[in-house]
């Protein structure tokens, strides 16, 4: 299928604001399992490139390979699309943050899309409530951030309608998880609130967020 080609030197560009002013890797890497920010830690969230950012970061940088089974002495899944590759990078130490993939500058959120179809705003990878420390800190996630992330998101999903359908379908798994465990799905909403949503009529119900419940072990 045709797709348009995106500039990822400027998508890079105006996507490079880290998610909170504190280095979040400090906070969960003490409780993970190899003592790693649990994102750069290529065993427990494997990086991923589309097509088109990997010639770039090809074209610009060795920091990154095509994602070998000898990275990672462990079984994994992950779900990805025929236009995206698996990457693995020389680890966190070594990290050249302006080469960063779109999969590392997103984490640990992905964008919410509701039933008929609105890029709601932010939420996160539910998989990492355990491990993510920013999860447990939503009040603390940079409104810059959040504008930036959108914005990608919204060029993103323009261009590349089929990028939104596979959030749509993300989004509504995570509608089924949350309703099966009776919980409603945190929201950073674009117009700058945040929200819980109900995973069955998708209402909202405005929150403070430094009321939003936290995981261990980051609960205090
Ligand atoms: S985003 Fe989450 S997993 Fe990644 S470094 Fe920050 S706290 Fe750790």
């Amino acid at each position: 299928m045709f797709r348009p080609a995106l500039d990822f030197h400027r998508l890079y560009t105006t996507f490079n604001n880290p998610v909170t002013e504190v280095d979040c890797g400090q906070k969960c890497a003490p409780f993970s399992t190899r003592g790693l920010p649990v994102c750069c830690d290529i065993c427990e969230a494997i990086p991923c490139a589309y097509d088109q950012e990997w010639q770039y970061l090809q074209t610009n940088t060795d920091h990154w390979h095509l994602w070998q089974e000898s990275d990672c002495q462990q079984e994994f899944s992950a779900e990805i699309s025929d236009y995206q590759v698996l990457i693995a990078c020389q680890g966190s130490a070594d990290c050249q943050r302006e080469y960063r993939s779109i999969s590392c500058r997103q984490f640990p959120f992905f964008p919410y899309i509701t039933r008929d179809s609105r890029t709601l705003g932010l939420t996160y990878f539910w998989e990492f409530e355990p491990s993510c420390w920013v999860i447990s800190n939503l009040h603390l996630v940079l409104p810059v951030f959040k504008l930036q992330f959108l914005s990608f998101y919204d060029q993103l999903f323009d261009q590349w309608p089929e990028e939104m359908e596979s959030y749509a379908y993300l989004s509504e798994n995570m509608r089924a998880y949350f309703l099966s465990k009776k919980r409603r799905i945190p929201i950073l909403h674009r117009n700058g609130k945040t929200y819980l949503l109900s995973p069955n009529s998708e209402r909202l119900q405005k929150i403070e967020p430094e009321k939003l419940q936290k995981f261990e072990p980051f609960a205090d």
